[in-house]
């Protein structure tokens, strides 16, 4: 199917280019002049409105959805222990698929293409990514339980071994040890090697909470990064989630490692874990992608608020209002999460993979037009999406779904809460 967007604004690399957008199959053609050989199939007026690259929500639990509002105004420990870990207990595949198709439904709405999912029940996230049409890396979250880890181990090994490159390689399987507090060292070794062994990207929460950071150098001597870094398992291909207490050797470290930091600002300050050390980081050229976390930390998957809040947290916390501009934060809300994730999308710009958004500009919160690249990072909403294109494939457009029940997906998800006991 080829795509022509006409009368748009489109955000690529260099700026703001006006005029269309070309798309084969799955697929950018062209950005900018149309081509006299281009086939149009199916031609959309932007009417000046915005197009984006699709977000990538770069950190999630997609399934979490279900608790979304359920557990609220308390610590990260407290929260784990007292709440979230009895009610994941209850849950099993059903639950897991209406959760996850929930979240996609969110988050394809708000203009977001790609998700990084850690959790359980994968195949039934897998499931419901294929049916949706957007890209995921899917990771079966890996504690020590009473078996040392070592069956969920073998679930990661498994579902990487039968959903990677899965759908036209819209999923990808990552290896995710939890984290450091949840993870006994032979079961992070285990990860390690396992990931290692099949190339797979590792995902896991680093440094959260100031509690978790300071436990961790009484248990090994070492901050979490330097206890990563130790066992080998810092690299371009490890996704860290969150850094919150990451010192400046361990910036340092993460920098020289090339890891990719998950910065989830809305997540880190409902949890009152604290805010990450952006500015460091990116000093010592460390990979940054946004993402939301899970619902019942947000408590929406809004990427729009993850990305104004990533240009104006840093400002704030260093009294420097160039901190994080709104060029970096959109490349971390697009480019850099597409590239740690592993797909060559996130970019607006000729033989990248077609994922586009179209945010309207005909609404009094867009206007009046002047620079549309701080638009985007501070004036957006993820209401205002009018369109969300994912691998070519329209997904959304002006409040229907085109791969998804919603009507279905709500009924159920409601069903679920109500037999959680929520
Ligand atoms: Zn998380």
């Amino acid at each position: 199917m080829n795509t022509l967007f006409t009368n748009a604004n489109i955000l690529t690399p260099q700026g703001v280019v006006r005029g269309c957008l070309g798309v084969a199959d799955d697929r950018i053609a062209f950005v900018g002049e149309l081509p006299q050989d281009f086939l149009v199939e199916r031609s959309i007026d932007c009417e000046g409105g915005l197009l984006l690259p699709g977000l990538v929500n770069a950190h999630t639990h997609l399934s979490m959805t279900l608790f979304r509002n359920a557990a609220d105004d308390m610590e990260l420990s407290a929260w784990l222990q007292d709440r979230i870990w009895p009610l994941e207990d209850q849950l099993d595949a059903e639950a897991c698929y209406y959760g996850a198709l929930l979240a996609l439904a969110e988050g394809i709405r708000g203009g977001t293409t790609a998700f990084n999912d850690m959790y359980f029940f994968e195949e039934s996230v897998a499931r419901a990514v294929a049916e949706s049409g957007v890209r995921a890396v899917i990771a079966r979250s890996v504690v020590t339980g009473a078996d040392g880890g070592k069956s969920r181990v073998e679930e990661a090994r498994q579902l990487y071994l039968d959903y990677n490159g899965a759908e036209d390689d819209r999923i990808h399987v990552a290896i995710a040890p939890h984290a450091e507090y949840t993870c006994s060292e032979e079961t992070l070794i285990a990860c390690e090697k396992l990931a290692h062994s099949l190339g797979a990207r590792i995902h896991i929460h680093l440094s959260e909470t100031y509690q978790e950071h300071e436990e961790c150098k009484l248990r090994h001597q070492l901050t979490p990064a330097a206890y990563l870094a130790s066992l080998g398992m810092l690299g371009e291909e490890t996704l860290l989630a969150h850094c919150v207490h990451c010192d400046a050797d361990d910036a340092a470290l993460l920098g020289a490692a090339k890891a990719t930091v998950l910065h989830c600002p809305q997540s880190n300050l409902k949890l009152g874990s604290g805010i990450a050390p952006v500015m460091p980081l990116l000093a010592h050229g460390v990979n940054i992608a946004l993402g939301t976390d899970g619902a019942a930390s947000n408590n929406n998957l809004d990427m729009f608020e993850e990305l104004r809040l990533a240009a104006t947290l840093h400002k704030g916390v260093t009294m420097n209002p160039k901190a994080v501009n709104a060029k970096t934060a959109l490349q971390m809300a697009t480019e850099n999460g597409a590239r740690a994730l592993g797909w060559q999308s996130g970019r607006l710009q000729e033989g990248y993979l077609a994922d586009v958004v179209l945010v309207d500009t005909n609404i009094p919160s867009m206007q009046p037009v002047n620079d549309l690249t701080a638009a985007a990072a501070y004036s957006a909403s993820a209401g205002d999406v009018l369109l969300t294109m994912a691998n070519g494939r329209i997904l959304y457009e002006r409040g229907e779904y085109y791969t998804l029940d919603i009507e279905r997906i709500l009924a159920n998800a409601a069903r679920i809460k109500d037999r959680l006991g929520l």
